[in-house]
């Protein structure tokens, strides 16, 4: 027996997490188990789950390696799959909440998470109110009822990128007793520790970095030793479950996150500062950068900043717009990111917050960099926005 390394770095941790090749004839990786009937060797054995396998649906040796991976590097109690990210987002909320109870969210959470709110929950009973990621303890205190179960954040938030205070949050959370929900999509539990700063339930995304190809759709909600039973019952019951074709792609995806996301960090700051130096932008929301309002936020609170950044453009008519993002050649258009690829997509700011925005928008476009060439990306965008500039006199 080799005697084992109590304490392993983060890398460490994503190359050698969930891994036991001795259990598969000496292979690196374990195999896809693809299956629904496990079989048993005695009728005891089959009818009280005397097994750690008793059916597909509940998971094979492919799942249980990617969730020991996971619970390694997030330091949560547990990991539950689902079969996308606003799944993982449904099964936190439908689970933890029940009519009547009250939820707040922050007005910058990824724009289905609210549909989810305004649609299925709330013809459930459960009331959502939105407040503003710049909110403090007083006003929070002030928003919490005695049905107000749980709080919903996600810093920064989808599109304007905002920060919140989320120390301050969590501990007036915590003494009205209410259960912390973070969507840590765009950190990662290697750039933001959402379990020191006191999450119950974490949701992540996995098709996003975590998965890191443009090939997986997954969700992964993460959960505490108090919130774990609770969502562990809801996902039988209701039986989610992911693929082990997408469970393994989502395992090879996450040996390499750490020296990928070291390399989206440093091209997306590239590419953010070179932005930001523009006389066609008005501003880049990127808490990385030191001109961010959430800049101090995000020093404090994070350890690394994600790729996905917006940018505010001069006011212009929508076909400059059209015409700087139609011709890029290196960036696709379309929705998600996560991937090796780098992408663009335009949007009106106007949709994604109740609240008005920090200030007076003209287009909005976010920009996911992916890991091409820097200065590729940078010679595609300087010519985008000679097209813009042509389109806008
Ligand atoms: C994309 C995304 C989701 C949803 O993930 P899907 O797998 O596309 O359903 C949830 N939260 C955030 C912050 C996202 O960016």
């Amino acid at each position: 027996m080799k005697p084992a390394l109590t304490v392993r770095g983060t890398a460490t941790r994503l190359t050698h997490g969930g891994r036991t090749p001795a259990e598969h004839h000496g292979f690196v990786n374990p195999p896809v188990y693809r299956g629904s009937t496990v079989l048993a060797p005695t009728v005891d054995s089959l009818l009280n789950y005397r097994q750690p396998y008793v059916y597909g649906r509940l998971g094979s040796p492919t799942t249980a390696a990617l969730q020991e991976a996971l619970r390694e590097l997030d330091g949560s109690a547990g990991v539950l799959f689902c079969p996308s990210g606003l799944a993982a987002i449904a099964l936190a909320l439908q689970a933890t909440l029940t009519s009547g109870d009250h939820l707040l969210m922050t007005d910058v959470a990824y724009r289905p998470a609210r549909r989810l709110c305004e649609g299925v929950l709330n013809r459930q009973g459960i009331t959502t109110q939105w407040f503003s990621p710049s909110l403090g303890a007083d006003d929070l205190r002030r928003l919490i009822n005695p049905k107000t179960r749980a709080i919903y954040l996600e810093t920064p938030g989808s599109q304007t990128m905002e920060m919140s205070d989320i120390p301050v949050l969590v501990a007036v959370a915590r003494e009205a007793g209410l259960l912390v929900i973070m969507d840590n999509t765009w950190a990662t539990p290697l750039f933001f520790d959402a379990f020191s700063y006191g999450a119950d339930i974490v949701i992540q995304a996995a098709t996003k970095y975590i998965a890191g190809h443009a090939d997986v759709m997954l969700g992964i909600v993460s959960a505490s030793e108090r919130a774990l039973p609770l969502l562990r019952e809801y996902h039988r019951e209701t039986g989610l479950c992911v693929s082990p074709d997408d469970a393994w792609l989502t395992l090879r995806g996450l040996r390499t996150l750490a020296v990928r996301m070291r390399q989206h960090q440093e091209n997306a700051r590239h590419l953010a500062q070179w932005l930001a130096g523009r006389e066609e932008v008005q501003a880049v929301w990127y808490p990385a950068l030191e001109t961010d309002e959430g800049h101090a936020l995000w020093q404090r609170d994070f350890t690394g900043a994600a790729s996905l950044f917006t940018v505010v453009l001069q006011p212009a008519p929508a076909q400059a717009v059209a015409a700087f993002l139609e011709g890029l050649q290196l960036f696709g258009l379309g929705f998600s990111w996560g991937g090796f690829e780098s992408l663009a997509l335009p949007f009106d700011c106007s949709e994604y917050r109740l609240a008005p925005p920090r200030q007076p928008v003209g287009p909005c476009v976010r920009f996911y960099i992916g890991l091409e060439d820097p200065d590729d990306l940078r010679r595609d965008l300087e010519q985008g926005l000679r097209r813009f500039n042509a389109e806008r006199d």
